[in-house]
């Protein structure tokens, strides 16, 4: 049995913490599948986002069972911070903003449509739109 209380503490504490954000983007995964088409840029975020969290779960555990000191973790957070910029066009679609009139727009449409506008704005029964390809 181990007892090591030194310079994985950080990375150890991680494997808790991290189950959280994990846990809440699985959520919000399955919430925004009501969505369905309209949706599918941001579940597809929501999804690469969850992806990147369990990468640096996965380097927190590796951290932690190999004995590396948690000043490393230094280096997985710019990587996943690098990731999520570098890719940011595709992992945070989310505007809190409508993208015509610039009013705040529902919980529903900054997380679950891809569109980014209001009800306001919304052309009327057009449920098939090709917003999704650029
Ligand atoms: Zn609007």
């Amino acid at each position: 049995m181990e007892t090591v209380v030194g310079p994985t503490i950080i990375s150890a504490r991680l494997l808790n913490i991290l189950l959280v954000p994990i846990v809440a983007l699985w959520a919000l995964h399955l919430y925004q599948r009501k969505f369905r088409d309209a949706g599918a840029r941001k579940r597809a975020a929501t999804l690469s986002l969850t992806l990147v969290v369990i990468c640096a779960w996965a380097a927190a555990w590796l951290f932690n069972r190999f004995s590396v000191p948690d000043a490393w973790l230094v280096v997985v957070a710019g990587a996943a911070a690098a990731v999520i910029a570098w890719q940011h066009r595709r992992m945070l679609p989310f505007r809190l903003r409508c993208a015509r009139c610039g009013k705040a727009v529902s919980v529903d449409r900054i997380l679950g449509l891809d569109s980014n506008i209001c009800e306001a704005c919304e052309p009327p029964a057009s449920s098939h739109e090709g917003e999704a390809t650029r």
